[in-house]
């Protein structure tokens, strides 16, 4: 029967009112036997809904699936530990944001008398099992909160030894939680405690995306027939995270900002620092790239990440400040400019920069800012 002979019929059978009713309740019924049974298969498989994924994009396994495969990332935690035995020795080590549990179980296998590992989202259920299933249950001791939530740590312990924690984000500071490692040292760190890593720095240089123009800005020109250039001006707001390859940097690096992460307090998370760049050919540039580096080396075998083009890819890749106004530069030419940065104030996991650049070259007198939102 085609759909249209259908509609048809039903027009034509009336069917007495109470029999609807009737009808409706049942299906009704029926609607509600199943949301019931769909809920109790969801509860089963503790299946996360699309809510927790907005609220809690930790819950899911995938995001600390290509955490844990960063071979750079995670081999310097493993190193940093591993390899710096004595100071974990019999120690109690606080394991702020732990997700799967794994540098709490660096830290176990490092000889730590207790680990505190602390994780507010739902994958600390999994971290519950792997514990137990490599069987350091009695030494890692999961919390369930926020860390800033937490009001007396396990067992009775009063301060930890150690502190240690992957936070950075893109960016470095992207996400904030750099915010949650202060609170927990200035509430929970021994005096003269160590945290782990202890130093982190930001980047800055000058590049030549080439695939930008050609790729990224063009493909909005003719989206399979149509015209979607207001894309374009989205293109500028954001950084991109992204591979830049080293052939595409165009002047040295300098410094924006260094931490101490024994020292730095919540307000140093809003800076505005000047900047200068030389460049090492006669070329183009039409973006700013970002990088961070981080170290151990408050222990005796140091480690040293730098997540720069010039360094193995890591997860965090860099990040792409696109140029409204790209410009020429001459071989060792200089250019000055301001990177200030600050927590967006309507969500303060997000970031505002402003990113302000001035060249007065042969080839370009240019000055100009640009304001991009990390998020
Ligand atoms: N330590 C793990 C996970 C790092 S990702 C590893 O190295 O693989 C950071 C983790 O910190 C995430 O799982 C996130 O949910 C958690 N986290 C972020 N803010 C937190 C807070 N305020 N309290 C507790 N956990 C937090």
């Amino acid at each position: 029967m085609s759909l249209e002979n259908k509609k048809e019929k039903e027009q034509e059978i009336e069917i007495p009112k109470e029999t609807k009713k009737e009808n409706k309740k049942e299906n009704e019924k029926e609607k509600e036997k199943e949301t019931k049974k769909e809920n109790e298969i969801d509860e089963k498989l503790k299946k996360p809904t699309s809510k927790d994924y907005y609220f809690d994009s930790y819950s899911h396994y995938s995001i600390h699936e290509e955490m844990l495969q960063d071979e750079i990332r995670t081999g310097s935690y493993c190193r940093a530990i591993l390899k710096n035995k004595a100071l974990f020795k019999d120690k109690i080590v606080m394991d702020v944001g732990c997700g799967t549990g794994i540098l709490s179980m660096f830290a176990a296998k490092a000889g730590a008398k207790r680990v505190i590992a602390i994780e507010c989202s739902g994958i600390i259920e999994q971290a519950r099992e792997i514990v137990e299933e490599n069987g350091y249950s009695d030494i890692i001791k999961l919390v369930h909160k926020k860390c800033e939530d937490i009001v007396e740590l396990p067992d009775g312990i009063e301060k930890v030894d150690i502190i240690i924690s992957e936070w950075m984000g893109y960016c470095l500071f992207y996400e904030s939680m750099l915010n949650t490692v202060i609170y927990a040292r200035d509430r929970w760190l021994k005096k003269g405690g160590k945290i782990m890593p202890n130093k982190s720095s930001l980047f800055i240089s000058g590049c030549l995306d080439q695939d930008f123009i050609t790729d990224k800005m063009s493909f909005w020109n003719d989206v399979w027939g149509f015209k979607m250039n207001c894309i374009k001006k989205l293109i500028y707001l954001e950084p991109l995270v992204d591979i830049i390859d080293q052939s595409a940097i165009v002047t040295n690096s300098s410094i924006l900002k260094s931490i101490d992460l024994n020292t730095i307090t919540v307000e140093d998370l809003s800076f505005s620092v000047p900047f200068e760049l030389t460049s090492k050919y006669n070329d183009n540039i039409n973006a700013f790239v970002t990088f961070f580096t981080y170290t151990f080396d408050d222990c005796d075998e140091i480690v040293f990440v730098s997540t720069s083009p010039n360094s193995p890819e890591t997860h965090w890749k860099q990040s792409i400040f696109y140029l409204q106004k790209p410009f020429r530069v001459q071989k060792l030419e200089r250019m000055t400019g301001n990177f200030s940065m600050k927590p967006n104030e309507n969500n303060v996991r997000d970031f505002d920069i402003t990113i302000d650049y001035k060249v007065e070259g042969k080839y370009s007198k240019i000055e100009s800012s640009q304001d991009y939102r990390l998020r």
